[in-house]
């Protein structure tokens, strides 16, 4: 550490990312990315806007936020636009706890939760899933504060019905809750339409699973007027053009085509049933996944040497340290080609560990 680094964040361990690696050797299922490009449509509203990079993009988002809210069933004053939905994540943790409102999430979830408290010197508490890594809404009653759930749950894949999530807002009328459906297009069903009934409930989305668009950076926010206007407090204070002009024009034109998302949805949803079902019968246990990826562990076999040997085969998923999950591997799951050839490759490491 430099002499410089300022002493507030001397134990600050950030959030470790799935590996990018820029050669194309490998097949790709370690970060739950869409296998499909955007459509021809969607990247010629970006080609567009390439002549007017020297402007400014627009800060309230418009033609993003008007079309979501059309989409949503909501007014564009109930929505905010950010850089991923790792932002608006952010903006909540720092809009609605403080010293004594923790945030309040289950032990293991979407590993980026731990980082937004201690980047913003917030505290937090971790809720044990189940043994069969299920969660119990009543085990948030009365949480004592911003209560996060992805659901799906990440990296299980499990889902929590709506009653569920209504469970955990009528037992918290007090504190915000949130519910991050990052992957809630492969299977669930949103609660976008319980905003106007909880005015605790903050509903975050991404453009990065579902719609094709990990690298253009698109997330948003769905709650009342007054939560989005202090998230909106946040976002104008740290970077009042927090989405760039062509990412904003393409996720317009995602939006414009949402039967090829629903239609690549779907798809993946088949591909994902089909692989568990081979998996399974391969002897390893799985999750039930609604999301668009499996999580998986085989009784003959360490998660850390899958990881090891599947890689070695040129095939990449990602693996987990936390002493609960180490022994499972989460696979993205891709198109039928790609995951053709996972079983194949589980199947001969399988044979060599005899
Ligand atoms: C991928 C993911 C996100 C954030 O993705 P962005 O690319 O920042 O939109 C948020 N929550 C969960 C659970 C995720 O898996």
């Amino acid at each position: 550490m430099s002499r410089f680094f300022s002493s507030r964040y001397a134990d600050l361990e950030p959030y470790t990312p799935g590996e990018q690696p820029q050669e194309r050797k490998f097949i790709k299922l370690n970060t739950n990315e869409s296998p499909f490009p955007p459509s021809e449509k969607a990247m010629a509203w970006g080609m567009a806007h390439l002549r007017s990079l020297n402007l400014y993009s627009d800060p309230s988002c418009l033609q993003l936020n008007e079309k979501l809210a059309e989409l949503c069933g909501v007014d564009p004053e109930e929505i905010l636009v950010t850089n991923g939905s790792d932002e608006i994540l952010n903006f909540a943790f720092r809009a609605f706890c403080d010293e004594r409102r923790p945030a309040v999430f289950p032990d293991i979830t979407y590993g980026f939760y731990p980082v937004f408290a201690a980047v913003n010197r917030l505290p937090f508490r971790e809720v044990p899933l189940g043994p069969d890594l299920s969660l119990d809404p009543d085990d948030y009653r009365g949480a004592g504060g911003m209560v996060v759930i992805a659901n799906p749950n990440a990296p299980t894949g499990m889902l929590l019905g709506r009653d569920g999530i209504e469970t955990i807002l009528r037992s918290n009328p007090d504190q915000v809750v949130v519910v991050d459906e990052a992957y809630i297009d492969f299977g669930g069903e949103s609660c976008i339409p319980l905003i106007r009934q909880y005015d605790n409930l903050l509903v975050t989305q991404t453009f990065s699973k579902s719609r094709s668009m990990a690298g253009g950076r698109l997330g948003y926010g769905v709650a009342c007027r007054e939560l989005i206007r202090e998230l909106n407090t946040m976002k104008y204070s740290t970077n009042p053009y927090n989405i760039n002009s062509l990412s904003m024009a393409v996720g317009r034109g995602i939006l414009e085509d949402e039967e090829t998302v629903r239609a690549n949805c779907a798809y993946i949803a088949r591909v994902r049933d089909d692989t568990a079902r081979r998996l399974a019968e391969l002897g390893f246990s799985l999750t039930d996944s609604k999301a668009n990826f499996l999580f998986a562990r085989s009784d003959r076999l360490d998660g850390e040497t899958v990881y090891r040997k599947l890689r070695e085969r040129g095939v990449l998923v990602r693996h987990f340290t936390k002493e609960r999950i180490r022994d499972y591997n989460r696979i993205t799951v891709g198109t039928e080609e790609q995951m053709q050839l996972l079983p194949r490759g589980l199947e001969e490491l399988l044979e060599e560990s005899v």
